[in-house]
């Protein structure tokens, strides 16, 4: 890593430069919410003009420029008795600006899952090379709860992550071709005063979280309460709709369909993003649904982003953003749900009656 100081108007000139000769994407309004909020996608840019840096955070995750809501796999033209398939994983070149921290996070979790496991998706390969990812710390909303889950910092996934010191940004550069875009800009040495701006910069992000989650022993108190009732009650006001795993950074399930032209001549094969929320997530041939309730499917959500993962790859799969929290329309969040269980284990703890004494 390398680090560098960059004067906001140069950082702009660069931001500029950049997004007018290269397909981006940074965060924009795009609408308000009932409460006033304004709501922030990531969505074409062209000028830095366009960009709104001091955005909070969008509604969806930068996920789906890694794995899009739905992707042609393969394409297929049928010929008398044969057919041929094709395969392109090509990517453009694209520029994402703006994501925070967990964002980041939730895309090394994506690269574990799609490149580091024991068949890497070319397709995902593709677009994370060609992506070329721009990352700015920003002070936490009231509900986030990413501290809790140690990703408010990130340390790699980012092409350029920039920290905000005031008049200046503080710059961690990580890799070639980010130094070689900087090198046409004005850049400095930090001095002494960058590097304690930059440490007072980290200390206010840390202490401004609002929300806490304890999700120490998490895995082992979600293999504990399998059969609450919390999972139940939850259930009951899920609207199984599935927004909690497209908003999502880091849910990934998806299923696999086939398509055929209408002149038949032809046909695709198409992933499509998914969630286990849906009614039909679990269902199999013949029809049988193994998850027919709606408590057993937000069930696994759960147990797919704190234990399942876990236990393989010693990291929860959820990063703490809230973004399921603030999508969900039935007001189901992972802070509630997991006080929930959580308590359920401690006031089963009270009843249980002291070990008598050795005699
Ligand atoms: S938890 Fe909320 S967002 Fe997720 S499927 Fe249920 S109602 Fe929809
Ligand atoms: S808080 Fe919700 S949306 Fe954010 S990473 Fe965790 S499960 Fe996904």
């Amino acid at each position: 890593m390398i680090y560098k100081v960059i004067a906001k108007p140069e950082f702009r000139k660069f931001i500029d430069a950049l997004v007018r000769e290269n397909t981006s994407f940074g965060p924009r309004q795009v609408d308000t919410a009932a409460n006033g909020n304004p709501i922030y996608q990531f969505m074409p840019v062209s000028s830095v003009e366009e960009i709104e840096f001091d955005y909070t955070a969008t509604a969806s995750s930068a996920k789906h420029f890694f794995l899009p809501f739905r992707e042609e796999l393969s394409r297929f033209s049928f010929n008398d008795s044969d057919f041929k398939q094709h395969i392109a994983y090509e990517a453009e070149p694209v520029v994402l600006i703006g994501l925070r921290a967990c964002d980041i996070s939730a895309l090394n979790i994506l690269d574990d899952v799609l490149l580091n496991g024991h068949y890497p998706s070319p397709y995902y390969l593709a677009k994370r090379k060609n992506t070329f990812v721009i990352g700015m710390d920003h002070l936490p909303l009231p509900d986030c709860f990413c501290k809790s889950l140690a990703h408010h910092t990130v340390s790699t996934g980012f092409n350029l992550f920039c920290s905000d010191i005031g008049e200046k940004y503080y710059l961690s550069i990580n890799s070639s071709k980010a130094f070689t875009y900087l090198k046409e800009f004005q850049t400095e040495e930090p001095s002494y005063e960058d590097n304690c701006l930059l440490t007072e910069r980290r200390k206010l992000i840390s202490r401004s979280f609002q929300t806490e989650v304890d999700v120490t022993s998490l895995p082992s108190i979600l293999d504990i309460e399998f059969d609450s009732p919390v999972w139940e009650k939850w259930g009951a006001k899920c609207l199984n709709c599935g927004t909690c795993a497209m908003v999502c950074p880091s849910c990934y399930c998806y299923s696999v369909e086939e398509r055929f032209d209408i002149d038949l001549k032809g046909a695709s094969r198409n992933r499509k993003l998914y969630s286990c929320n849906l009614v039909d997530f679990a269902v199999v041939a013949g029809g049988h649904n193994f998850r027919p309730k709606n408590g057993d499917r937000l069930k696994y959500r759960y147990y797919h982003q704190h234990r399942g993962f876990a236990e393989n790859a010693n990291q929860q799969i959820c990063v703490g953003c809230n973004r399921c929290g603030r999508a969900c329309l039935a007001g189901i969040n992972p802070k509630d749900v997991i006080n929930d269980l959580r308590m359920e284990k401690e006031s089963c703890m009270i009843c249980v009656s002291q070990s008598p004494a050795r005699t």
